[in-house]
């Protein structure tokens, strides 16, 4: 059984995160998609909801489940009897840092492989980070996450400031 962990903060989860989910689960037998807690990001989603928000997105893809983890990736990898890290390279600027946390993660552990996969090329400007932005700002997110993350985007923003 071979067993590939795709984790991220997934501050919400993207349709570009998708893609990737779904071109995994074609070289694994099953595929976790691991919801980072990552205090350091402060989120904008608490950790609950953005587990809740995967694993909706997830429910009909066969062999993929979510979850949610703390702590040390490679650890986690263990105990979940895994393979593999999948990570997702939209440009040469994710390169740098990618490249740095593959070769850390190889030093903690070095029998745990990363395996970068690229998304769809209309995917490749998409960033949680720049779908928070429109959503907050009032602009229509729809072509770039699953209906019920806008609607989570929706509720988060309703009442706030949009200029
Ligand atoms: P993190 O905070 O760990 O970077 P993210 O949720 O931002 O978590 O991203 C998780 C992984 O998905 C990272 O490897 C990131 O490069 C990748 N990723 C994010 N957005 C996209 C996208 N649009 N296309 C492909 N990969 C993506």
């Amino acid at each position: 059984m071979r067993t590939a962990i795709y984790p991220g903060s997934f501050d919400p989860l993207t349709n570009g995160h998708l893609d990737v989910i779904q071109r995994a689960v074609k070289l694994f037998d099953r595929v976790i998609v691991a919801v980072a807690k990552n205090d350091g990001k402060q989120p904008l989603f608490t950790l609950d909801e953005r587990f809740a928000l995967v694993k909706k997105a997830v429910k009909h893809l066969p062999n993929v489940e979510a979850d949610a983890f703390d702590g040390l990736l490679v650890e986690y990898v263990v105990s979940r009897k895994a393979q593999a890290i999948v990570r997702g390279l939209r440009a040469v600027s994710d390169f740098e840092f990618e490249f740095q946390l593959a070769l850390m993660n190889r030093k903690l552990n070095e029998n745990v492989e990363t395996i970068f996969m690229m998304p769809k090329e209309t995917y490749t400007f998409l960033s949680s980070r720049l779908v928070k932005e429109i959503a907050r700002l009032g602009g229509d997110v729809g072509a770039f996450v699953p209906a019920h993350v806008q609607n989570a985007l929706a509720k988060k923003f309703a009442g706030t400031k949009r200029s």
